[in-house]
């Protein structure tokens, strides 16, 4: 029910840890990060429970630093609250993450589809269906924003989801339909969240993200299209809070 992205100089661990802990009061019923290290290596860790479960988790194993993540508390609508069924879900033989709220009504579609292709799962959750669609596309075409548009294209339902693979550190990709995403613009770093509690500690400038459109953040800057891959001019605007 929460969810935050990362890309900049700071640990994004830091910043996805400290997004979801503010994003805390939706509720939720697991937690999961996705980090990539300087090295582009993709890392992971999820547990089911509450957020300090995960930060317990991470103490006694830590992930290595890097400036790129994606973070996630999840109220889980299909498949129980379980270490497995937490988000990220991995796709692309582990070298890209996922994470989603929302639900993807053709999720059992789609799943028959990549089955019958060989593509095995490792979870019950309607998401882990767009992590292996975005695996496919993603060996089709090499690149992550073309194969995310691709896999959008696929889906059906209510859906904010952001991703990263590891052969593009630096980038995180996202889009969303019926569920809501924020971009928080920074200097030198940008960061993504389903509310702006997710980012308003370093940054009071947003642009929300329009019904089906997809987004994708650098260090440097952002870019929004609609699921065609049209541009979309972005309207930032100052966040009033006090923090
Ligand atoms: N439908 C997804 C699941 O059950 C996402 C739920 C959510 O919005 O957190 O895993």
């Amino acid at each position: 029910c929460g969810i935050v992205g990362y890309v900049g100089e700071r640990s994004s661990l830091d910043v996805l840890m400290g997004g979801l802990r503010r994003l805390e009061y939706r509720g939720y019923d697991s937690a999961g990060v996705a980090v990539i290290d300087e090295g582009g290596s993709l890392e992971t860790a999820k547990r089911a429970g509450k957020l300090q479960v995960l930060a317990d988790e991470l103490e006694r194993h830590p992930l290595a630093e890097g400036g790129t993540g994606i973070g996630h508390t999840r109220w889980a609508t299909h498949g129980g609250p379980t270490d497995r069924n937490a988000h990220p879900h991995l796709g692309d033989d582990g070298r890209l993450a996922l994470i989603h709220n929302g639900i993807i009504e053709n999720f059992s579609e789609l799943k028959a589809e990549l089955l019958a292709e060989g593509f095995a799962f490792e979870s019950e959750t309607d998401t882990e269906v767009a992590a292996v669609l975005l695996g496919r596309e993603f060996h089709e075409v090499g690149e992550l924003r073309e194969a995310f548009r691709r896999t959008v294209g696929r889906l059906e339902g209510a859906f904010t989801l952001l991703a990263v693979h590891r052969d593009q550190p630096g980038l995180v990709v996202g889009a969303r339909r019926n569920s809501p995403l924020v971009i928080g613009l920074g200097e030198g770093e940008n960061f993504l969240g389903s509310d702006v509690a997710a980012f308003v500690e370093y940054t009071n400038r947003a642009v929300a993200i329009g019904q089906d459109q997809i987004v994708s953040i650098t260090a440097d800057g952002v870019e929004v299209t609609d699921f065609d891959g049209a541009h979309v001019d972005v309207e930032p605007f100052e966040v009033a809070w006090d923090a």
